[in-house]
């Protein structure tokens, strides 16, 4: 079903994704109503309308879903149960949520759907650490099954000895202990799928990460992970499939000598795909929602040689008065308030 320019667009979670998919939405005609707990989220102030609600106030949800035409998320960490109610209003569906919201499920069904992913163990207990040590050797990292994102949750054990600290410090709470990867380096694959199952994907973007956070993404992605593409691209589709998902999904991989294997999966628009607003003839944040609409999807190339995306982390927001005085600089800053050590407050997108 094609829903027409003037219908109404709700997302779940009002953070910078949101922002800027509502952004999107005007510039073709929609409008946004953004569903946040939070009293002023940085995506309400671009949007007609803003619920400000507890994401399991089933009242508040029952209100936004029937004045809106379709509804989709920002983020991935919701509560699963009280969306039901959203029934297929909900774009993607409830399967692709659940899946990319526990990293041990996650895994589990990126198997079962063909991905090669990194030797990893679910843990629930320092035994079943150290029994994870002995099967997968050392280095691993632990991650938190839930909640995890930017390197939260997540403790390495680079020696034995440091398995009780890695276990007290992500909260003694369940994990994947994963094996931990050479990589040569790290890439995603930003893909969008529309209802009849067709998919298209932009090109591979090159992910540099600091302290677990990202801080550039450069397209074209260089020769190495370009000769990946065809299997990486292969994985996206094939884990689109299995979730019949309809929007924009994005998988992270780790490019390595004997391949490409998938860190994790966003059922989502991704930090990686900012450099598409500028850079690609289709933005990520249009393309799904032309996916969610049922709008033809767009063309999804890069319009220039290069285009190299970087992170405003922190107090690095203050340099916007240089980057604005940058030839072929573009900013984007989110207003998010307080410039917390960690936080993503804006970006800047160099095209050549
Ligand atoms: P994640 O939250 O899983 O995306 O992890 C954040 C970052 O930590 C990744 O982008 C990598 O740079 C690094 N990392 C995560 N898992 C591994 C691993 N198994 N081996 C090596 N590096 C990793």
């Amino acid at each position: 079903m094609t829903l027409p320019p003037g219908s109404t667009i709700g997302i779940l979670g009002g953070g910078q994704l949101g922002r800027m998919m509502a952004l999107a939405a005007a510039r073709i005609g929609y409008r946004c109503h953004i569903f946040d707990p939070h009293g002023a989220p940085c995506a309400a102030e671009v949007s007609a309308h803003f619920t400000r609600a507890e994401f399991d106030d089933e009242a508040a949800l029952e209100r936004f879903g029937a004045s809106c035409d379709v509804v989709t998320y920002e983020f991935e960490n919701l509560p699963v149960e009280p969306l039901r109610l959203l029934g297929d209003r909900l774009k993607p569906g409830l399967k692709s949520l659940a899946v990319a919201q526990d990293r041990g499920d996650e895994k589990s069904f990126l198997e079962s759907a063909g991905a090669r992913v990194t030797p990893w163990r679910a843990v629930a207990s320092l035994d079943d650490v150290q029994a994870a040590i002995a099967e997968l050797g050392l280095p691993i990292v632990l991650k938190t099954r839930r909640y995890g994102y930017d390197g939260k949750g997540q403790a390495w054990i680079r020696e034995a000895g440091d398995a009780e600290g890695a276990w007290n410090a992500i909260g003694r709470e369940p994990a994947v202990a994963e094996a931990g990867v050479n990589f040569e380096a790290e890439f995603s694959v930003v893909i969008a799928r529309a209802e009849d199952g067709q998919t298209r994907a932009f090109p591979l973007t090159c992910n540099h990460h600091e302290g677990g956070i990202l801080r550039t993404s450069t397209v074209p992605a260089g020769p190495a992970i370009e000769a990946m593409a065809g299997g990486a691209i292969a994985a996206a589709r094939a884990i689109g499939d299995a979730l019949g998902h309809i929007g924009v999904l994005t998988v992270e991989f780790f490019a390595t000598a004997d391949g490409p294997l998938v860190n994790e999966i966003a059922p989502r628009v991704h930090n990686s795909g900012h450099w598409t607003i500028e850079g690609a003839h289709t933005s990520q944040f249009e393309q799904h929602l032309r996916a969610i609409l049922g709008l033809p999807l767009g063309d999804a190339s890069l319009v220039a040689s290069e285009a190299v995306m970087e992170n405003l982390i922190g107090s690095e927001i203050y340099r916007w008065e240089e980057i604005l005085a940058e030839p072929g600089a573009d900013l984007h800053l989110y207003n998010k308030g307080e410039a917390r050590p960690g936080r993503k407050m804006g970006h800047v997108t160099r095209l050549s």
